[in-house]
């Protein structure tokens, strides 16, 4: 090779190599000002403290008497003990306010201080501090089941409260400090807060009855009332919903090839009140499931903001459980997406397992349910490598959901956003129940529908399948109100 193309040929290679640094550098910055959310971006992402410690003990908090705490006193000291004396130009305690602690009367009550609206008092005869607000609270105390102290709400996070048993001498504690290796010891004397040492305890303001209330059966759609023939409705509907249409692509296609004319409003109209109507049939049909289930969350844009989908999936029988919506990424859309599943079994099986991303919501909904004798394994593949056997072995199920929310966004995509809250809820019922009830699965057995339904499988075509699917779901709702 002669040397002055060898040399053009390194020239040529310094050049490409600054156009791909040039290029990565865009590509980063890209990505740094994306405002799409990132998934993996959560604040408190830290896995090791969030193992689910056992319950606390609840001690209903003593009681005591005033009368008998006033004697006790003249027993004591051979003196009565006197109401508080007040200067006449001070503040006096409201006569409806008590001690919450011995129920003494205002009279006996000091003012500590004389803000307005937070008044802090101090009963004279047991020395409770308390403040207008609290004055009815603390009926129970939460403990340490390990060392018997009371905890203390150190935190409070949206949908619950974290109490933690602060006692250095508690056996908790004192284990978790011998547990630690040499390096460990010597990173935790420099930062306390690095591990999860200390007894924790999550208060949940959700209860699983709040959960579990009839579900709503009454649709406020009838399809007679829908304003156009069956047939076009069904046209429609595989429009809009099978091929993720946008209500002015439908109303143009419907005009173009049809010579029908439909507003794209009208258009989202009927796929609104379609949606309520196949919601309960959707949701509570008896579906025959297997023991493997993946959650994922995926996210959508509604009125120029980014606001979340939960999926949770039965991954043998690809069948979508949970579709719930909301405009934020947290614990309790989470908590309720699991009862989604859950609510399905008379008993939950024993090696019930939900496979999840590394979001700390799903974690912490595991302890909920714990705290509710509801028992399930939550595995969290992290990551987009395999770096634990954890997430080797159940990579391929997160596989399969995050294939499901590829196939959601490609719907949604071309209808590029919702400007009210009613189109994404909609939107998600009816591609759940396209998914669910018509649309083919290549994974499964001659690549049929999820979810056969022998009604179905006689209509000629796909808008016909709609119109029995609705029919059906009219049947579903009378049969669920007669019981
Ligand atoms: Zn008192
Ligand atoms: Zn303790």
């Amino acid at each position: 090779m002669s040397s002055s193309l060898y040399s053009d040929l390194i020239k040529t290679i310094n050049t490409q190599q600054k156009i791909i640094f040039y290029l990565l550098l865009q590509l980063s910055s890209i990505y740094a000002n994306s405002k799409a959310p990132k998934l993996t971006d959560i604040a408190d992402l830290d896995y090791q403290k969030l193992t689910v410690d056992e319950l606390p003990k609840v001690v209903e908090t003593e009681k005591l008497d005033y009368k008998n705490l006033l004697e006790e006193h003249l027993i004591q000291t051979g003196k009565p003990l006197k109401p508080v004396k007040r200067h006449a130009s001070s503040k006096t305690v409201d006569t409806t306010v008590c001690c919450p602690h011995c129920q003494a009367p205002s009279d006996f009550l000091y003012l500590n201080n004389g803000q307005a609206d937070n008044d802090q008092y101090r009963c004279k005869v047991c020395n409770t501090l308390f403040n207008h607000k609290n004055r009815f609270l603390k009926e129970i105390t939460l403990k340490c089941p390990h060392c018997n102290d009371s905890l203390v709400k150190i935190k409070q996070r949206k949908g619950f409260s974290i109490h933690k048993c602060r006692s250095t001498d508690c056996p908790y504690y004192q284990k978790r400090l011998k547990g630690l290796s040499k390096k460990e010891l010597k990173a935790f004397q420099k930062n306390k807060t690095l591990f999860k040492m200390h007894y924790i305890y999550r208060d949940f303001e959700l209860s699983l009855a709040e959960l579990e209330d009839t579900p709503d059966y009454k649709s406020p759609v009838q399809l007679k009332n829908v304003n156009c023939s069956p047939h076009v409705l069904g046209l429609i509907l595989t429009y809009h919903v099978n091929y993720g249409m946008s209500g002015e692509k439908t109303a143009a296609l419907l005009y173009d090839v049809h010579q029908l004319k439909i507003s794209g409003q009208t258009i989202r109209n009927y796929a609104r009140s379609v949606a309520h109507l196949v919601r309960p049939m959707t949701d509570y049909y008896p579906y025959e499931l297997s023991d493997q289930f993946c959650g994922d969350e995926t996210y959508i844009r509604v009125q120029g903001k980014w606001h979340y989908i939960y999926f949770f999936f039965d991954a043998e029988k690809k069948i979508i459980l949970s579709h719930r919506y909301n405009r934020h990424r947290d614990t309790q859309t989470a908590i309720k997406a699991i009862h989604d599943v859950v609510r399905r079994f008379e008993q939950v099986p024993d090696n019930l397992k939900l496979i999840v991303d590394g979001n700390p919501i799903y974690k912490l909904a595991e302890a909920f349910y714990a705290q509710n004798g509801i028992g399930f394994e939550v595995i969290q593949v992290i990551g987009l490598t395999n770096k634990d056997a954890v997430s080797k072995e159940y990579r391929p199920l997160k596989q399969i959901i995050e294939r499901l929310n590829r196939t959601f966004k490609a719907n949604y995509k071309p209808l590029g956003g919702f400007n009210s809250e009613a189109g994404p809820l909609a939107h998600v019922t009816l591609f759940t129940t396209f998914f669910n009830f018509l649309r083919p699965h290549s994974s499964l057995e001659k690549g049929r529908v999820p979810v056969i339904l022998p009604e179905l499988e006689a209509c000629e075509d796909m808008p016909q399948k709609w119109i029995k699917l609705l029919q059906l779901s009219e049947q579903f709702i009378k049969e669920k109100q007669a019981i």
